[in-house]
């Protein structure tokens, strides 16, 4: 703090009381010899005091920085001494002189001012306010249209000596360079305390005075000491109070964000002010006094640009919001899958290339699950401006779901592909990341990538093939980069990706299993279902499906949160449709390895019954493919032979009544009868214990699937 004496909070009330009790007095007094000397010595002593007013403010307040203010106080000097010259000359010698040395040290005061305000709107708006200064331009541009028609143009027109035109030209147009850094100030962005509206006061007081005092010049009606000295005097008073307000330090800060200052009556009243053009030549038509059209003329054109520009801000603002992504600012998935194409096209012409990369965070959800999803927004916030921090022109980045992004990059080399996929990984995995003052966590992303046209032609084909790519990251340890064909000699993703994306599913599968039960469970329905397949003489794709949909049938879970999944009592309507829901999502999971179309079919019907009472699709008897078929008895059999968290294991015999018992309804009646044959005979049916490893994978010795 400084040793500055302690700021007596209401001086500003004082001072603007004080004041307006002198101008009241001021009136009081009559104009007549002895009340002139105190007339001219309250006047000079309110315009005098407004300036050191404000050079009090500035040492009391201490605005940083403080040259608007200076500037501000200076203007007040240089209008107190013209008062000053005015009133002495005008009352006490009686001077009547048309211009005076007063008038030139009026129309100084006016630089002062707008360089003032030019430094105080650059403070409360280093960016850009487009709409602002457009909305200012039009009502400028209408001033100064009407200043023309009805002030300057008369004043000029006027038969008067030269300094006197000078001076009457020189008032308005001062008036209008106040009035265009006036309005932005007024309409712009920036913070509005108290003092802020008591400097607008001051501002509009001295224009509108101002206008008036020259119409009165004009018609010859001004007479000193009439009641425009009350608006010039109270304007002064504002200027003085604003400086004194202790909020005068914060007329310079930037507002507090917002989304945007684009209200519908600032827009209706803009636009209206844009009529007013057209509506003074109508006005002058009708009532036969053309004048100035080629300057109405030029009003109207420049306001019908600045409306076009306004509404072209309108919609580029619109656009922005629409393609933007509201956490992180990143472009919205649906621009990207918009500009996919266009940069394949432009890259076909040229016969270029182009690359598809997808960035997916590592076990993102653990960060959520200990930190809260706030947290979990912070985190992404930075991700995603470390990844921008990367990214160069003509390249795309986007949000592409929750915690995954895409970027594309036009004409990019196989060679230089991995070294742009690596530097977004290293960018990521550069330092943690702060989710609270005390708290940092590291985070890591996987990276796939794919590129035109050496992995696909189309859109769909870069992105799943980006996709797997990706898949393979995460299957083969995360915090990797996998560029699609590096791991292949042809192109296409080899069998080594391919066989690391079953082997994740395989992993999300065992993860399902392991929240549901401590016993197997697709493990060994893929055993079985081989069993079952092979006894039924299947051909060999038909037996290689049922294994891998059996293995597989269950990763749609791994969207069901898990205390849905193991929730003991009956589920709720939503809870239990999001359970159905599992075959679809598995559907979906497994459509996407090379090759597992027909295994995905048969996850998605693994829950249809032969009396057609499943779901999702309500398919009955042979409409059911074989393999869901026999694996919804294996299903149904390790279900029962296990303690779930609604209910305990049964014995192997009631497992078997059960069996029997759903023949023809829920099971088909052949398969129901080929199990329990087949586990009378012991080749189906055991369910081994698994274990739990430290990272929660369940991991008991692993029979891998045949690779096909
Ligand atoms: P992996 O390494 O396999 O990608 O693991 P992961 O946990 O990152 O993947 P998973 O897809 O299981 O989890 C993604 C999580 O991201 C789940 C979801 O709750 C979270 N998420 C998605 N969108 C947002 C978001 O906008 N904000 C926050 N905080 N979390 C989100
Ligand atoms: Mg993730
Ligand atoms: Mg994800």
């Amino acid at each position: 703090m400084s040793g500055r004496p302690p700021r007596p909070a209401r001086a500003w009330l004082l001072y603007l009381a004080v004041g307006l009790g002198i101008e009241v007095v001021y009136y009081l007094v009559p104009a007549s010899s002895g009340g002139v000397v105190a007339r001219v010595v309250l006047y000079c002593l309110v315009s005098a005091s407004a300036s050191v007013a404000v050079f009090v403010g500035v040492w009391r307040n201490e605005p940083r920085p403080p040259l608007p203010w200076i500037l501000l106080g200076l203007s007040q000097v240089v209008y107190a001494s013209a008062d000053a010259y005015f009133y002495v000359a005008h009352y006490l010698l009686g001077d009547l002189d048309y211009p005076s040395v007063a008038d030139p040290l009026y129309l100084a005061h006016y630089p002062l001012v707008v360089a003032g305000l030019l430094l105080l709107i650059r403070q409360r708006r280093p960016g850009r306010d487009l709409p602002g200064v457009l909305d200012a331009a039009v009502l400028a541009v209408v001033a100064a249209m009407l200043s023309w028609l009805y002030v300057i143009g008369p004043q000029a027109r006027m038969d008067s000596p030269i300094l006197a035109k000078l001076a009457s030209l020189g008032y308005p147009v001062m008036d209008l360079a106040l009035l265009s850094v006036a309005l932005p100030l007024v309409l712009g962005e920036g913070s509005r305390p108290r003092s802020f509206f008591l400097l607008t006061a001051n501002l509009v007081g001295i224009m509108t005075a101002d206008t008036i005092y020259v119409l009165q010049q004009l018609a010859g009606t001004y007479h000193a000491g009439n009641f425009l000295d009350a608006i010039w005097l109270t304007a002064n008073l504002a200027l003085g109070t604003a400086a004194l307000d202790p909020t005068m330090s914060r007329v310079g800060e930037k507002a507090p964000p917002r989304v945007s200052r684009l209200g519908p009556v600032r827009i209706a009243v803009t636009f209206a002010a844009v009529l007013v053009a057209p509506a003074t030549l109508v006005v002058q038509y009708v009532t036969d006094s053309l004048q100035d059209v080629l300057v109405v003329a030029v009003a109207c054109a420049v306001l019908f640009l600045l409306t076009i520009l306004r509404m072209v801000g309108l919609v580029a603002a619109q656009r922005k919001l629409a393609i933007t992504d509201g956490l992180t600012g990143l472009y919205t998935r649906r621009f990207f899958e918009a500009q996919l194409p266009i940069e394949l096209a432009r890259a076909r012409r040229a016969n270029g290339s182009a690359a598809v990369l997808i960035i997916d965070v590592d076990r993102f959800k653990s960060i959520n699950d200990r930190y809260g999803h706030p947290a979990g927004d912070r985190v992404l916030i930075e991700i995603a401006a470390r990844l921008s921090r990367t990214v160069r022109s003509g390249e795309v980045l986007a949000r592409y779901g929750g915690e995954e992004f895409a970027l594309v990059v036009p004409n990019i080399s196989e060679e230089t592909l991995p070294i742009v996929a690596e530097r977004l990984r290293a960018q990521v995995a550069a330092g943690p990341i702060a989710i609270t003052q005390q708290t940092a966590v590291p985070v890591t992303v996987s990276v796939g990538t794919a590129s035109y046209p050496v992995h696909g032609d189309t859109p769909g084909e870069l992105v799943s093939m980006a996709d797997r790519a990706l898949y393979a990251a995460k299957a083969s340890g995360r915090d990797r980069i996998v560029v699609t064909g590096l791991l292949s000699a042809n192109g296409a993703p080899g069998p080594d990706v391919d066989r690391m994306l079953v082997d994740y599913l395989c992993e999300v599968a065992d993860q399902v299993d392991g929240w549901l039960s401590s016993y197997e469970h697709s493990r060994a329905i893929g055993r079985w279902s081989t069993v079952l397949a092979e006894r039924m003489g299947l051909d060999t794709t038909a037996v290689r499906c049922s294994e891998m949909a059996g293995r597989l049938h269950d990763v749609g879970k791994i969207v069901i949160p898990e205390s849905v999944l193991r929730k003991p009592g009956t589920l709720a309507e939503d809870e239990w449709r999001l359970v159905r829901s599992h075959p679809d999502f598995g559907f979906r999971l497994a459509r996407m390895l090379p090759g597992y179309d027909g295994v995905a079919r048969v996850i998605r019907q693994h829950h249809e019954r032969f009396d057609g009472q499943g779901y999702p699709e309500g398919l009955s008897g042979n409409e059911i493919r074989v393999e869901a078929r026999l694996l919804g008895v294996c299903d149904a059999w390790a279900a029962m032979r296990s303690d779930r968290p609604y209910q305990p294991a049964r014995t192997e015999d009631e497992a078997r009544v059960e069996i029997r018992d759903g023949r023809g309804t829920q099971f088909d009646p052949d398969v129901a009868d080929l199990f329990l044959d087949l586990h009378h005979k012991g080749l189906v049916g055991e369910l081994q214990l698994i274990v739990p490893t430290a990272d929660g994978l369940v991991l008991p010795p692993i029979s891998h699937p045949r690779p096909r």
